[in-house]
């Protein structure tokens, strides 16, 4: 008898996924390894940023009173005494009517208060004259004014990338404490599936799903562990899913999950004592995508049609890895965007639709990417994003405003907003 599974809606779905995650232990790594991991510790200011008053300009530095009531007719003359190079000092400080040579990223010298850019002055005997008074402070960088020492500037969860890379290295985290990073085992199922070397023979096709989860893992920055392809066995592959499991922190299956005859996981998950958290999702494509806990272990038992894979993946495998990295905003972004053509088909469960933005004179435009079943795999290649219409929802016309999920952002968002 075909068992009924009852759907459940996705934002509970990714609720349940994400309640069941457990966050690796973290570790201290060398600051450039660090790109790509999530901060287990906040960044803290330990000092001022720039920490000491500066030049933003090659110039010269004067004491601003010195410059008072200049104008075209009474330019006021400095005598220049001396040179300051970036990583240099001045020798003493200037006095009434005098200036230093000053370059970008020097140290203001003592008594100087303004910086006058090269381009606002005139060349003469003993150094140059200017034609505008300077306020006290002008064109000078204030010690501090990016960052103040003991201000916490970055939250642990944050994943780090080049400008958080800046940050640590400018504050002289030379060793940072991040999360460690989860390996994943991927490992396809089917009968029919040939490798991507062989040549095609009737009744089967070459095993796509498995090549792209790598890739959706290496974007992300995760290391997998291919247990390759299995036949629809359910004694190889139970053995196969517990080998997976001892060596990997997160284990993703694809096919198998439907309630065909040779759909073996929820068999495999039983055998297992593996706690279901769901195995029918209100979306298409993708509304097998069974989850499992075993343990600490996620177990992601992903549709083998590879639009519902890649879906399903960017969906909840995502988030929860990230989530095991201890990262605050493992979601997708979401952007609202014109629909770029007319999609009249009802959608009886939440719709995502593989698709691709572009910027227009209009805004932003995602256009569906061509053929776009469950099986498809053609439009996920074309795709760069992910429109989601609303279940209940039919009709939609070339011009209305839909939500779009950007696929491949490496900054994301705090909560699962749709
Ligand atoms: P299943 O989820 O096992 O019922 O498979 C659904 C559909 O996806 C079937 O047409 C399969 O042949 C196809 N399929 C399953 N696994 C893969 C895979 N690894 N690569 C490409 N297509 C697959
Ligand atoms: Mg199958």
């Amino acid at each position: 008898m075909v068992e009924i599974r009852k759907p459940i809606q996705v934002a509970e779905a990714v609720e349940r996924v994400m309640s069941h995650v457990q966050p690796l232990k973290t570790e201290i790594l060398d600051l450039e390894h660090t790109y790509g991991r999530v901060l287990a510790e906040p960044i803290v200011a330990k000092h001022d940023v720039p920490p000491f008053d500066r030049s933003p300009y090659d110039g010269f530095a004067i004491r601003a009173i010195d410059s008072a009531g200049a104008s075209g007719e009474e330019r006021k003359s400095f005598n220049v005494v001396g040179e300051i190079g970036a990583g240099h000092v001045a020798h003493r400080p200037i006095e009434q009517g005098e200036s230093f040579r000053i370059m970008t990223g020097a140290l203001i010298p003592e008594q100087a208060d303004a910086v006058v850019m090269l381009e606002q002055t005139v060349e003469n005997d003993i150094g140059f004259t200017l034609r505008k008074p300077f306020e006290p402070g002008e064109n000078i960088s204030r010690q501090g004014e990016d960052a103040k020492q003991g201000e916490q500037l970055i939250e642990a969860g944050t994943l780090i990338h080049p400008g958080t890379i800046a940050l640590l290295a400018t504050f002289g985290y030379s060793q940072v404490r991040v999360a460690k990073k989860p390996v994943a085992g991927v490992l396809s199922t089917g009968t029919e599936l040939l490798d991507v070397a062989d040549e095609l023979v009737p009744g089967k096709i070459r095993n796509s799903n498995g090549p792209m989860i790598h890739a959706q893992l290496t974007r992300m920055g995760i290391e997998s562990k291919s247990y390759g392809m299995m036949e629809d066995n359910l004694d190889s592959c139970t053995e196969i899913v517990e080998c997976a499991l001892r060596e990997t922190d997160v284990l993703i299956t694809t096919g198998g999950v439907s309630v065909g005859d040779f759909d073996y996981l929820p068999a495999i998950y039983e055998r297992l004592g593996a706690k279901v958290l769901f195995n029918k999702v209100a979306m298409r494509p993708g509304s097998v995508t069974t989850v499992a806990v075993l343990g600490d272990k996620l177990l992601f038992g992903l549709s083998g049609n590879p639009s519902a894979c890649f879906t399903g993946f960017e969906l909840f495998a995502r988030p929860a890895i990230l989530a095991m990295m201890g990262c605050t905003t493992p979601y997708m972004p979401r952007i609202q965007a014109i629909l770029g053509e007319d999609f009249k088909k009802a959608n009886p469960f939440t719709r995502f639709i593989r698709a691709s933005w572009e910027m227009t004179s209009q805004g932003i435009v995602a256009t569906p990417a061509g053929f776009n079943k469950s099986s498809a795999v053609s439009s996920i290649a074309r795709g760069n994003c992910i429109i989601v219409l609303p279940s209940g929802t039919r009709g939609f016309e070339k011009g209305m405003v839909v939500d779009v999920l950007l696929l491949g952002m490496e900054q994301g968002v705090e909560r699962w907003e749709l």
